[in-house]
């Protein structure tokens, strides 16, 4: 019996995706890669954008077919589009079930571990337990990359950005116990793993809403997500600590002088800016200026010259002027990112803003705007690239292609070089750069 586990979105869906894994394998399912020739196949959604959610509708129609010949096969959904667990054959069923009858379960992943009633075609014991219940979190991951680890240190946001579907879809805002991450970074390193990325929807915000101590730590004189950051340090067997995302409205000097002097803490921040503009800011609920945000940029150039800035920006949000779009621009051309997730605004129904706020760009406004700033960040990171060339740098090996290899500097700047057949996926090689590109970076293996 197979299974296979579509991730669409956020990091956050990749390691619910490598539980999703375990309680498969648990239930004798192998992996397979073909989702066509799977006996269970569960998407875990994304729901940020229209657009990621009609990728997984985009699959039905094929579905539909592939089920007249194997009606055995089983479909499920979990993620951010789900709001209640249940199946085709409940009374009271979550609303995409209405919508799509070719799947037959949907789950909250807080209901994890009933997912096996739903491949055995029984009603689970069970469910509907509490948004941001955490208990699933205690199911190991089964990892995508033996040597990659995605740790969730809390879950939910209570942020509100009025564009933003997260805090309707994953509940309040609950740091972990720091134990219980310890742990999870203990056993993860004692498997092999040697890179972990810490997750939240605000990671910087780590034990601001809950108390995250217990008879193993206690309070620090630094902010919790900072102690963090220096205990897991001490974790042997560990080369990179890396996290995502922060909120710009939490980020601190004490946090940015931690990651200057934590030797396994890449120097690399995701910040989100969204908007370069104080009135759009405001009418996005969030809470920091287009000049406090370029203040942070500062601060973080003082401290790590060399590290690795990326963001995300939406374009064409809600009454956003031309003047406006621009002093996102401006803020772009000064802060120099090395990449951004940039979005046309997309209305989520359930939304502050699919409420409220009009819709009301125009979509080749929203592309042309969007096209505007791809060009900007391909400059600037273009600009960035030229200056590793004739540097060397350790590159962590997560990719094979074409007879190249690639992977990530600590700066999360993507390099790729000739492979030879000694290089596997794992390792740390040195690589002296070439080349610059708009995105990535040639180079030469030095040793291996
Ligand atoms: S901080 Fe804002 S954008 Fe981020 S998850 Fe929370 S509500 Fe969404």
């Amino acid at each position: 019996m197979k299974y296979h586990v579509e991730v669409h979105g956020c990091q956050m869906n990749v390691s619910d995706a490598e539980r999703i894994a375990t309680v498969c394998e648990q239930n004798g399912y192998t992996k397979t890669d073909d989702w066509r020739k799977s006996d269970v196949l569960i998407y875990v959604s994304c729901s940020i954008k229209q657009k990621a959610e009609d990728k997984i509708i985009g699959h039905m129609k094929e579905l539909d077919q592939i089920k007249k010949t194997r009606p055995h096969m089983k479909v499920g959904i979990t993620g951010c589009m789900v709001r209640e667990t249940s199946s085709q054959d409940d009374e009271k069923k979550d609303k995409i079930l209405k919508r799509i009858p070719t799947v037959d379960f949907v789950f909250r992943m807080e209901d994890l571990d009933q997912l096996d009633y739903y491949f055995r075609e029984e009603t689970p014991l069970d469910i509907g337990k509490d948004f941001g219940d955490q208990g699933y979190l205690e199911v190991p991951p089964n990892p995508m990359m033996p040597f990659k680890g995605n740790i969730p240190i809390m879950t939910g946001c209570d942020n509100f950005c009025t564009f933003c579907i997260v805090p309707y879809s994953r509940g309040r805002e609950q740091s972990r116990l720091m134990s219980e991450i310890i742990r999870d970074a203990k056993d993860m390193a004692a498997k092999g793993v040697t890179e972990i990325l810490l997750l939240g929807q605000n990671v910087n915000s780590f034990g601001n809403k809950n108390d995250v101590y217990d008879e193993h730590f206690s309070e620090a004189e630094t902010h919790p997500f900072t102690h963090l950051l220096i205990e897991l340090n001490k974790i042997k067997g560990l080369k990179r600590i890396r996290y995502t995302s922060p909120n710009p409205k939490d980020i601190t000097e004490e946090l940015i002088e931690a990651m200057a002097q934590l030797d396994k803490v890449c120097e690399h921040v995701h910040i989100p800016l969204q908007s370069g503009d104080d009135e759009m800011l405001k009418r996005m609920n969030r809470h920091y200026s287009a000049e406090h945000f370029l203040s942070l940029i500062t601060l973080i150039r003082k401290h790590m010259p060399r590290a690795g800035i990326t963001t995300d920006i939406i374009v064409g949000f809600s009454g956003e002027s031309e003047e406006q779009f621009m002093n996102t621009f401006k803020v772009c051309q000064q802060a120099k990112f090395d990449l951004s997730y940039t979005s046309k605004y997309s209305e989520r129904k359930q939304t502050y803003a699919g409420r409220f706020l009009d819709d009301d760009i125009a979509k080749d406004e929203k592309d042309k705007r969007y096209h505007r700033i791809n060009d900007l960040l391909r400059e600037t990171s273009f600009e960035s690239n030229k200056k590793y060339v004739g540097e060397t740098w350790e590159i962590l090996v997560d990719n094979f292609k074409d007879g190249y290899a690639s992977g990530k500097t600590r700066t999360n700047r993507t390099v790729r070089f000739l492979t030879n057949e000694k290089t596997t996926a794992g390792d740390y090689v040195n690589v002296k750069i070439k080349k610059a590109r708009e995105w990535i970076m040639e180079g030469e293996i030095i040793n291996s």
